[in-house]
């Protein structure tokens, strides 16, 4: 590294430092529960997620409503995070909390259908367009379904993933490409899984290297999202998806397409808003208002190939074939009650235009701010979701973002956020808007990025 990298990273280095002690100062509740937590959690928190806040431990919430969370230091946050997504009707959304609370005082879970799931059923086709739905608990069981049933119904074992992607817990989906050579992502653990065997790894937008992968036709599906979310966001190139669906339909390949994330399009996701035809399509999260859920669809074709391999139960029979895939609570009254709260009161059309708006401005103002300051930055926007990266080019796939990424100042942004009453995801620099989020907590965000690029200034 030249003198001057040297220079910038240890001034990085210093700033973060200052940050972190000024949230510690500022946080002694947070931190005496966190050294608490780390007595009797594997690593501090509930969830291993919980323990990546960029000031060096997680805040600890009193309470959330909209798009506003109270710490147990007192202070508020404008929540940009939203869980990750998992929040993204806002906190404690009004017809979730109202259809909730009926539905546990009728019973939450009983192997039993409700009526609501008929409503349920219909309006997922509406939206998004695959006739024929399964529920499970966490997006993350979705793919795991969708790849089980793309395995079973096409008898290859290979799972094509693009570099950089996340798709939950998914082993075939923990591969990535760097320095040319395919490994694991994220240091994740190999865990004894021969990925050679079940998963092949491309980049993004790069038709000529998935044309190549999908050749042999070994490859039971493509997992993707329709662009993106998870290595910064990496939008999709024209003219990309009609060859994914060409080259995949060609070579008898499922194309899975995980909605997760950007479902933050509009209420059918990317695929609806572009006319996108994959064979199954994920989602979860956001979908029942906080309330653990995912989806995955099938289309009338991958249905009738599924049916041949294990077809609907026969009520004589007491050992019908199962499929493999889990979920004791999936698809149970209280998730139902609350996706139906969700569809049809949440994310709404009008909400969607709302949260788009407000993604818009927050995107528009930080360009602005980047642009008059001549840094190398950039900013992404799909629908309600921005995000602002430290790279000065729009990436094309995960190599650019291995290439360009700055790290040291996502870490002290985050920091620097959440000492101004800020809070976005530790993972990513992404702004999701919840219905109930406003022009002033957009204006904050403005304000705060404005001081964060004078902070760097002073340093030089
Ligand atoms: N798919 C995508 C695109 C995601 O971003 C994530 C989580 N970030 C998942 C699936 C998994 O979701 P969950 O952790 O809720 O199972």
């Amino acid at each position: 590294p030249t003198q001057k990298a040297t220079d910038r990273a240890a001034a990085i280095d210093r700033l973060i430092e200052a940050e972190q002690a000024r949230f510690a100062s500022r946080h002694p509740k947070s931190a005496a529960a966190w050294a608490r937590g780390r007595e009797h959690y594997l690593y501090g928190g509930p969830s291993h997620w919980m323990r990546r806040w960029a000031g060096g431990f997680p805040i600890y919430a009193e309470a959330a409503s909209g798009a506003h969370i109270q710490d147990i230091d007192g202070h508020d946050y404008v929540d940009f995070c939203l869980g990750d997504t998992g929040g993204m009707c806002g906190h404690a959304p009004e017809p979730v909390t109202r259809a909730a609370l009926h539905q546990l005082q009728r019973g939450t879970t009983m192997m039993l259908p409700t009526l609501d799931s008929l409503w349920v059923g219909e309006e997922l086709t509406r939206r998004f367009g695959l006739p024929y739905w399964t529920l499970t608990t966490s997006a993350t069981d979705a793919n795991r379904g969708a790849i089980r049933i793309a395995r079973m119904i096409t008898g290859r074992d290979k799972v094509l993933v693009f570099s950089g992607c996340y798709h939950g817990g998914v082993e075939e989906a923990h591969v990535e490409i760097r320095n040319g050579k395919i490994g694991m992502r994220n240091m994740i653990h190999p865990n004894a899984v021969d990925h050679a065997a079940v998963s092949r790894v491309v980049e993004f937008n790069d038709v000529a290297a998935l044309e190549q992968a999908l050749k042999a036709g070994d490859v039971a599906c493509v997992l993707t999202e329709p662009l993106m979310t998870n290595f910064g966001m990496i939008p999709v190139e024209p003219g990309f998806h009609d060859a994914l669906r060409r080259l995949t339909r060609e070579t008898g390949t499922l194309l899975v397409i995980d909605e997760t994330h950007t479902i933050s399009c509009g209420p059918g996701g990317y695929t609806a808003l572009n006319g996108l035809e994959p064979d199954m399509l994920v989602a979860g999260k956001a979908i029942a208002g906080g309330i653990p859920a995912g989806i995955f669809g099938l289309s009338q074709a991958v249905a009738e190939r599924m049916w041949q391999i294990v077809p609907h139960a026969n009520p004589k029979q007491r050992q019908s074939a199962h499929l493999g895939i889990g979920g004791t609570l999936a698809g149970n009254a209280l998730t139902v009650a609350t996706m139906k709260a969700v569809l049809e009161e949440v994310l709404t059309e009008a909400n969607y235009a709302r949260m788009i708006a407000l993604a818009t401005r927050l995107a528009d103002e930080a360009r602005a701010l980047i642009s008059r300051s001549r840094r190398p930055w950039h900013v992404t926007q799909i629908g309600a979701r921005a995000e602002i990266m430290f790279t000065p080019k729009v990436p094309r796939s995960g190599a650019d973002v291995i290439a360009t990424r700055q790290g040291d100042l996502e870490t002290l942004l985050h920091a620097f956020y959440m000492n101004e009453g800020i809070l976005v995801t530790p993972f990513h620099t992404m702004f999701l808007m919840c219905p109930a989020s406003t022009e002033e907590d957009v204006a904050r965000h403005t304000e705060v990025f404005a001081r964060f690029i004078e902070l760097l200034e002073r340093e030089g």
